[in-house]
């Protein structure tokens, strides 16, 4: 494990023991810290105010019960959270995520990223994240509506436009968001545009959000092609996960004159080498919300691989859009195998730190999420922007806008590895350009 700054070692441990259990939690939290050595060495602010021990406590965290009926008439109970992280530079924002592995460290990891992917847009957002244990696969769209309208009935006394602003994640998408919405404005009694994001189109919505995090993730490997005065066309490209991310990964890069040959669930992967058919594949996770197996069974010359890796295909590029930990160092070595020579990640640190490692180790241009996935939360706070003055913007407009945050936020990445010393180092450029936004607008305030 790389070391720690001897000021941050205590930092640390402390998370460790205040967090006990909290694995993700404190995997997200190691690495931000070992990327801050030499902010803390050049710049003893940060030390004397104890402002980074500060940051890593979260402002607020909530847990409630979430009760509801199924369809057979039985009760049920969930557990559901929302961790309202940091607020210096605007009110909490971040997603729900619904799926069975939710707990309170996984919330926690997710509001920590999300404090720095949002500083990094450079939009005026703070950090949180939510969501519940409830399993959605397999219930019907009635459940779903009870459980929304549930969760809901608590949630809605800790958010609004001006305090905390949640939107998707995985397991939440915009059917989700409309019952959630339908809920608060019938509890409140208000109809408060700017307190979700990720609206339908016809009430409050911005054209591009259900693309922007995949598009924004593609957007942010083209700059570092670019960089290297290098494109999208020809390549070959990997994307795990067949969810919203994945799926507009995958159109954009074959808009881009990429290749996607290969996409996966949780039941295995699919190869396609003339190019995943998105239609297709939109057809069978957003209409049917069916098993990836399905593609194949409907697509000549595409296979199903329900037991191996999808690191094994060989690529170029590689975007890791599905969850936390999905490559590890053993994924990493068959993908840098395969001839890969960029990493962008669209999930919330889906790479394990032995990966990244590795990349690192063999010179692989690795993006982390909390750069290269900021393009969803930048376009929700696009949405924001268009609700607070009760405008809506084109496709194109919109689009440019997020294309042009994603270039700014490399840019910036780019320029503060190179300022500290680690240059094309993407992960240090992150953490401590978002980290320094954090912390200067949190001592402009004293101690809070
Ligand atoms: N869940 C997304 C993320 O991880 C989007 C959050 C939002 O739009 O608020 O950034």
């Amino acid at each position: 494990m790389p070391q720690l700054h001897d000021h941050l070692v205590p930092v640390f441990e402390e998370i460790v023991r205040r967090n006990a259990g909290e694995a993700e939690f404190h995997q997200a939290a190691r690495e931000v810290l070992e990327s801050l050595g030499p902010v803390v060495e050049r710049e003893s602010h940060y030390v004397d105010s104890d402002v980074i021990r500060r940051l890593c406590e979260p402002e607020r965290q909530i847990i409630f019960r979430v009760p509801w009926v199924d369809d057979a008439g039985r009760a049920q109970v969930n557990r559901g959270f929302r961790v309202e992280f940091n607020s210096a530079l605007g009110p909490y924002k971040g997603g729900l995520r619904f799926h069975p592995s939710v707990n309170v460290g996984i919330v926690k990891f997710l509001g920590f990223e999300q404090i720095f992917k949002n500083a990094l847009t450079g939009l005026p957002i703070g950090g949180g994240k939510g969501g519940s244990d409830f399993d959605p696969k397999g219930r019907s769209d009635a459940e779903i509506m009870r459980f929304c309208q549930s969760f809901m009935t608590e949630l809605y006394r800790h958010i609004g436009e001006y305090t905390d602003v949640p939107a998707g994640d995985i397991g939440v998408g915009g059917r989700e968001i409309g019952y959630l919405f339908g809920q608060y404005k019938r509890i409140t009694n208000r109809y408060e545009s700017g307190v979700l994001t990720g609206k339908g189109i016809g009430w409050g919505g911005s054209l591009v959000r259900t693309e922007s995090t995949g598009y924004g993730a593609v957007f942010f490997a083209q700059e570092i092609l670019h960089a290297a005065g290098d494109s999208f066309e020809g390549k070959r490209v990997v994307v795990s996960g067949s969810g919203n991310v994945a799926i507009y990964a995958t159109e954009k890069v074959h808009q881009l004159g990429g290749t996607v040959v290969a996409v996966s669930d949780s039941s295995g992967y699919v190869v396609d080498d003339t190019g995943i058919d998105v239609e297709l594949l939109k057809e069978i996770k957003e209409v049917r919300r069916a098993r990836i197996s399905e593609y194949a069974a409907a697509r000549t010359g595409a296979s199903f691989v329900d037991n191996g890796s999808i690191w094994d295909v060989a690529a170029d590029i590689a975007v890791p859009a599905a969850t936390q930990n999905e490559l590890d160092e053993h994924g990493a070595r068959a993908l840098i195998k395969g001839g890969v020579r960029v990493v962008s990640e669209g999930a919330n640190m889906p790479t394990t730190p032995g990966a990244i490692r590795a990349f690192r180790e063999a010179g692989v241009k690795f993006a982390p999420g909390k750069a290269a996935n900021a393009g969803g939360v930048a376009t929700s706070a696009l949405e924001m922007q268009q609700n607070a003055s009760r405008d809506s913007w084109s496709f194109e407009y919109t689009e440019e806008r997020l294309q042009g945050i994603m270039r700014s936020i490399h840019d910036r990445c780019l320029a503060t590895a190179d300022e500290y010393g680690m240059p094309g180092d993407y992960v240090a450029g992150a953490n401590i350009s978002g980290f320094t936004r954090v912390a200067d607008a949190m001592l402009a305030f004293g101690v809070i």
